[in-house]
């Protein structure tokens, strides 16, 4: 259950997924610890933060997984996927490939996740938007037609990284209460 069993809080699992390089480990420690780093290091296992937030004055907790460097088609497990009732499927606006595999990203999600997960379409990297290689409209285009929200985000510049994870977390929220 999404309950809490000591308290009446929430604890939603969500998951980031999309290629590799994207910045999705970024996304996350901007958003967990307001961190950014320019060396990519490859992830150990998988990982995840809990985070908190109050909506209606109740606590809500999110425990946010990210991909263990497994973002090579089909090598993220069901286990990753199982009980997610939020993801983030993110994307690199400057490389069109990252793009063009939201997709598969996309069907494997629902493949293994909960029917009514809640998607959020993330093109990140929104500070280099003088070399990008997709669209907004594009996107939302994508977005509207696998009823997803989309952002173009850049964890770089904190720039929409919170926006994207509380918009996610207040949906999930909306949809169990
Ligand atoms: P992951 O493989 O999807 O987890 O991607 P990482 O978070 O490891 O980031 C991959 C690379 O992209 C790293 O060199 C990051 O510094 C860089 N990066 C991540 N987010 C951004 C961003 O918003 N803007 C720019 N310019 N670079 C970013
Ligand atoms: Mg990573």
């Amino acid at each position: 259950s999404y309950q809490d069993e000591q308290s009446e809080d929430y604890l939603f699992k969500v998951v980031l997924i999309g290629d590799s390089a994207v910045g999705k480990s970024n996304l996350l420690s901007r958003y967990a610890r307001n961190e950014f780093n320019s060396n990519s290091k490859a992830t150990i296992g998988v990982e995840f933060q809990t985070q908190s937030m109050e909506i209606d004055g109740k606590e809500l907790k999110a425990q946010i997984w990210d991909t263990a460097g497994q973002e090579r088609f089909r090598a993220v497990t069901s286990a990753y996927y199982r009980g997610a009732v939020g993801a983030l499927i993110v994307y690199d606006i400057t490389r069109r490939g990252t793009f063009e595999n939201v997709s598969r990203w996309f069907d494997e999600l629902k493949v293994h996740s909960d029917a009514n997960v809640v998607v959020m379409l993330v093109g990140n990297k929104s500070d280099l938007a003088h070399i990008r290689e997709v669209t907004a409209e594009e996107a939302t285009a994508l977005a509207e037609k696998n009823t997803m929200y989309f952002m173009e985000t850049s964890a770089l510049e904190a720039v929409n990284v919170v926006e994207a994870f509380q918009t996610v977390l207040k949906e999930i929220h909306k949809i169990v209460s």
